[in-house]
């Protein structure tokens, strides 16, 4: 049966790969977007589809639409750009929360959040499993971005509690792919085109704290899998690939794949930055029968194709 789904931030980067997957699952598909860090390039090649159709809203504020399903993707996710209006990041999190749930509140249907691994802040635990309280600085520089994905999953379990809401919450792990924004700022995108344009590329720190990095294909997979679950399971569960890499063996890989002449150079570490990052998918894995196919080698294979094209 046709579903009408509304995607918030469909027209970023990953919004815009879920929007393309649902379309092609035979969906209708509205995308609320205001541009901030999305673009319309990203689902320039869906507009011609009858059952596409691109809203231009700011989530933060009320919204009212006849819809049977809700992704809220709606907030800037890369550090340079949820800090350069600190505010607007947090109205976009907890408001952008408040209007999806009363949305999903008065038309009786799911909405997933998109929150992310962020709110484990620096973790001490490692991997971080779901139970993991994490540990966030509530007063430095990623605090809009950490807390407010927080106080979102606090609103969806007070609004499900409360007021028996459907909902899902998904922490995401560092994503990458195409339709990533090359002036993002974030490690992948920056790397790629530092190593594509033979500038320098940029260490934060030492280079040695880590990450996990997730194919976005994998992404769309686990959480299209996780809106699909029974009406019982609400998570939250982390959606990431386990493979960790510190930032100079990804630099390694993507000079290497690329063939760049270029040098690596070292930048300070910005404040709070986390050591490490690893998820534990074992919930994800028995729940959603989920896990990550896409190695990063191969991930970094297509994301440095789109590039290439696109610079
Ligand atoms: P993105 O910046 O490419 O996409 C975010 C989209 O939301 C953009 O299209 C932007 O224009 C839109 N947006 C921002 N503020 C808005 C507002 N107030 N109203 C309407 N639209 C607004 O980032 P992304 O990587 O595609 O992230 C999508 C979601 O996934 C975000 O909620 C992010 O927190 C979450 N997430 C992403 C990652 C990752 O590694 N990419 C990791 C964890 C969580
Ligand atoms: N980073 C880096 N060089 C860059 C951009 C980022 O070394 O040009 C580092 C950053 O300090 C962090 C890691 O790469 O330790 C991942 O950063 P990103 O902004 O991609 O994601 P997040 O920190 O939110 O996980």
């Amino acid at each position: 049966m046709r579903k009408k789904i509304l995607v918030t931030g469909g027209a970023g980067f990953i919004g815009s790969h879920l929007c393309e997957r649902l379309l092609n699952e035979g969906n209708e598909v509205i995308c609320l977007d205001n541009y901030f860090t999305g673009s319309k390039k990203n689902i320039v090649h869906l507009m011609d589809n009858p059952y596409f159709e691109p809203i231009r809203h700011d989530v933060s504020q009320p919204f009212y639409i006849e819809v049977d399903e809700i992704y809220n993707l709606a907030c800037p996710a890369s550090p340079v750009h949820y800090q350069h209006d600190a505010i607007q990041t947090i109205k976009t999190s907890v408001m952008g929360a408040i209007n999806m749930l009363g949305l999903a509140k008065r038309l009786n249907i799911k909405a997933l959040q998109a929150s992310t691994s962020e709110v484990y802040g620096d973790p001490f635990i490692h991997p971080q499993p779901e139970s993991y309280w994490g540990n966030v600085n509530p007063i430095g520089i990623r605090s809009c971005y950490d807390e407010g994905k927080r106080c979102a999953e606090a609103l969806f379990m007070d609004y499900h509690r409360q007021n028996k809401v459907k909902i899902k919450i998904i922490r995401i792990f560092n994503t990458y792919g195409p339709n990533m924004n090359p002036g993002d700022g974030r490690v992948v995108s920056n790397f790629i085109v530092q190593a594509l344009k033979n500038e320098d590329i940029t260490i934060f720190g030492d280079g040695k704290q880590t990450r996990s990095f997730q194919y976005v294909d994998d992404l769309i997979e686990g959480m299209t899998k996780m809106m699909a679950t029974d009406d019982s399971f609400i998570g939250p569960v982390n959606i990431g690939n386990p493979n960790e890499f510190t930032m100079l063996e990804l630099a390694a890989q993507i000079i290497d794949l690329t063939g760049s002449k270029s040098k690596i150079v070292y930048r300070p570490l910005p404040s709070d930055d986390p050591k490490q990052r690893q998820p534990d998918i074992h919930l994800a894995k028995e729940k959603l029968n989920w896990e990550p196919q896409i190695k990063l080698r191969g991930g970094l294979v297509k994301t440095i194709a789109y590039f290439e094209k696109i610079i």
